[in-house]
């Protein structure tokens, strides 16, 4: 078995771990929720704030070979 890295999808990778502030009370948000991959299109982040419980998403695009 060989490992493949694919540096066009380096960026997008990089952003599924970066923490988000919350819209409503400026909070940070350290960890998603939930997170769904969608197949060869996007990745969703579902976030609830710690402060104050609003819930927000965030969608990363992948990149199409
Ligand atoms: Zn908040």
């Amino acid at each position: 078995m060989q490992l493949q890295c694919n540096p066009a999808k380096l960026p997008a990778m990089r952003s599924v771990g970066l923490s988000t502030r919350c819209a409503q009370c400026q909070e940070w948000v350290i960890a998603p929720l939930l997170t769904e991959f969608v197949e060869g299109s996007e990745i969703r982040h579902h976030w609830v704030c710690d402060g104050c419980g609003e819930t927000t998403r965030t969608v990363v695009q992948l990149s199409k070979d």
